[in-house]
């Protein structure tokens, strides 16, 4: 740790939600210090598919039918998988989201997320193009392929709602696609979507590297350390040398461990994911991310490779590693890209912090003075991490946020 300092905020955790709710602080003339175990955006925000989804509004829901859920309940689906040994553990998140996941509540949460989803091209745009991290986005969009026609159907009613919010999606003839991904094979597509207001990144861990850089050229400090060791004294928070007024948790699927030693319990759950890059074949490739929705993998361009990404496994966080969704993707990733030899020999592994509504928490800590939260980005953190990040500080400097935050409060959950 460095010499003792005083801060007038400590940000635990510096992932993408970390480093940019202290680069707004910073920005704001607090003096910021950003700590973590590890370097800048080496966890979760290093391992996803890239993609800044301005379109991403609509949560993802449990399924609600006995049709539906069977499947899932043997295990037979790639894009949901849970773990047996984690289920009494996490059947309590899992019984909170089924009942989060009516029309409902699904409406409510679309609604909060358009603000959030609203400022995410041009929140990571003014941060990218001051951090000089520009270069590793691109701004193609991405395809969502579908196998199936019943996926057809549900994804016109999502293309309507995307439209209301003027989001220029729409499905794709076969001639654009061969232009737009001249080599991906798309003979066993019912149809594809092209959405093509999102960006995508090519490496979101140097991303965030960036983004730390730019932290600290604005005069913020980053500290190496764990957590855990925060301690809750007379005039705010202290770990180790380091002191500051205010502390904010920004731990990502690491914060509802942190929250129940400091006796605040939410209704958290993590939704773990693998990945593994492939080498290109020849000259082939991909120009972008291609979700594979029926099977719930992506496919996305990134410096190291073809990245797959898998949809979620429900397990406790330390469950045992086991990629079988790449086993069980691969070959069906192989029937619409040629894919080289694997670049790792073992598939990296991280986990998307969720609460039940699929909705993150900002705001302060219920009962704990000086406490701050910005955590629960589920499948969305890239996208929204600089907008949240901008509005926990506009909430922390008294400024006028730039939407109602009441919908991402903690104490939502007051009586669950
Ligand atoms: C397979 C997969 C694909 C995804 N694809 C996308 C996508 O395409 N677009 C998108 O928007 N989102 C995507 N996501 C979700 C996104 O990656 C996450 O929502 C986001 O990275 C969460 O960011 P975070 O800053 O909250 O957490 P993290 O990035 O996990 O940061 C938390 C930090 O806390 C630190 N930490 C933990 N414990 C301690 C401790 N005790 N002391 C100090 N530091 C600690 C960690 O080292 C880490 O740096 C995907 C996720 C997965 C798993």
């Amino acid at each position: 740790m460095a010499a003792a300092q005083h801060f007038d905020v400590m940000v635990l955790g510096a992932g993408i939600v970390g480093i940019s709710t202290a680069i707004h602080l910073q920005k704001r003339g607090l003096s910021t210090v950003l700590i973590d175990r590890r370097g800048p955006g080496e966890e979760t925000s290093h391992g996803n598919a890239g993609i800044i989804q301005r379109e991403g509004v609509h949560p993802y829901l449990f399924p609600r039918s006995l049709q539906k859920l069977l499947p899932y309940a043997f295990n037979l689906k790639p894009e949901a998988q849970y773990q047996l040994g984690s289920l009494a553990r996490i059947a309590p998140f899992l019984l909170r989201y089924l009942r989060s996941s009516n029309p409902a509540s699904a409406r409510r949460t679309l609604e909060a997320n358009i603000p959030l989803f609203e400022q995410c091209l041009t929140s990571h745009e003014a941060l990218a193009a001051e951090a000089g991290g520009m270069e590793l986005i691109s701004r193609g969009g991405w395809l969502n392929l579908l196998r199936g026609s019943s996926g057809v159907a549900s994804a016109e009613a999502e293309l309507k709602d995307l439209a209301a919010l003027g989001i220029d999606a729409d499905f794709v003839t076969s001639q654009e696609l061969a232009k737009l991904e001249p080599h991906l094979d798309t003979t066993r597509a019912e149809a594809v979507i092209h959405y093509r207001d999102p960006w995508t990144v090519r490496d979101p861990g140097a991303l965030c590297k960036a983004y730390a850089r730019l932290f600290e050229t604005l005069g913020g400090h980053f500290v190496q350390g764990d957590a855990g060791n925060i301690r809750r004294s007379p005039g705010g928070f202290s770990l180790g040398e380091t002191k500051a007024d205010q502390a904010i948790i920004a731990l990502g699927p690491w914060s509802k461990p942190l929250l129940d030693q400091l006796g605040l319990k939410l209704p958290m759950g993590i939704k773990r994911g693998y990945h593994q890059h492939f080498r290109p074949v020849g000259n082939g490739g991909l120009n972008r991310p291609v979700l594979d929705s029926d099977n719930g993998f992506v496919l996305a361009p990134m410096a190291a490779g073809i990245r797959l990404t898998t949809g979620a496994e429900f397990a406790v966080q330390n469950a045992p590693f086991n990629p079988v969704q790449v086993a069980m993707t691969l070959p069906r990733a192989r029937e619409l890209v040629a894919l080289g030899d694997a670049v790792e020999d073992r598939p990296w592994m991280g986990s998307r912090p969720v609460f039940p509504d699929m909705l993150p928490v900002i705001g302060a800590a219920p009962g704990i003075p000086g406490l701050w939260l910005n955590f629960g980005h589920a499948h969305h953190g890239l996208t929204l991490g600089p907008a949240t990040g901008m509005l926990l500080a506009q909430m922390i400097t008294g400024q006028t946020p730039f939407c109602d935050v009441a919908p991402y409060s903690a104490q939502r959950f007051t009586g669950w």
